[in-house]
């Protein structure tokens, strides 16, 4: 793909992911508000005192944002390759990412085999935690 679209692909994915991340924000500031002067929950919860799915949709607002900020990382670190003229190359191995990933997703960083790897690494951070 010609670096020029990929970068301006980029920066309006980037534009994108940034205001969905800012209005995440706000709602996660709102349940926060709401979880800390219970009570209030009644004209917003359709079905009162279902904790059970008002912490599981907490919860999804978080995986969101997770997933929002580790799309952002992708886009920037991809942004960062193009200024430092290795945009579509592997971060691992160096090889040249196949170019119909890149064309489906321009913030992918790693060739196939070390996508699997990644994958893998951020499930057991996931999980596990950092260390
Ligand atoms: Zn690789």
């Amino acid at each position: 793909m010609d670096i020029t679209q990929a970068r301006a692909r980029l920066e309006r994915e980037r534009d994108r992911l940034v205001a969905l991340r800012q209005s995440q924000g706000e709602d996660a500031a709102l349940d926060q508000e709401q979880a800390d002067s219970s009570g209030s929950l009644a004209d917003y919860d359709q079905h009162p005192g279902d904790q059970g799915t008002e912490t599981f949709e907490r919860t999804k607002d978080l995986a969101v944002r997770e997933q929002i900020d580790a799309r952002l990382a992708d886009i920037d670190a991809a942004l960062d390759k193009i200024e430092a003229g290795t945009y579509g190359q592997c971060e691992i191995c160096g090889r040249v990412i196949d170019p119909a990933r890149l064309e489906a997703r321009p913030s992918v960083r790693y060739c196939y085999e070390h996508q699997q790897q990644s994958d893998d690494a951020a499930e057991q951070e996931r999980l596990f935690g950092p260390d």
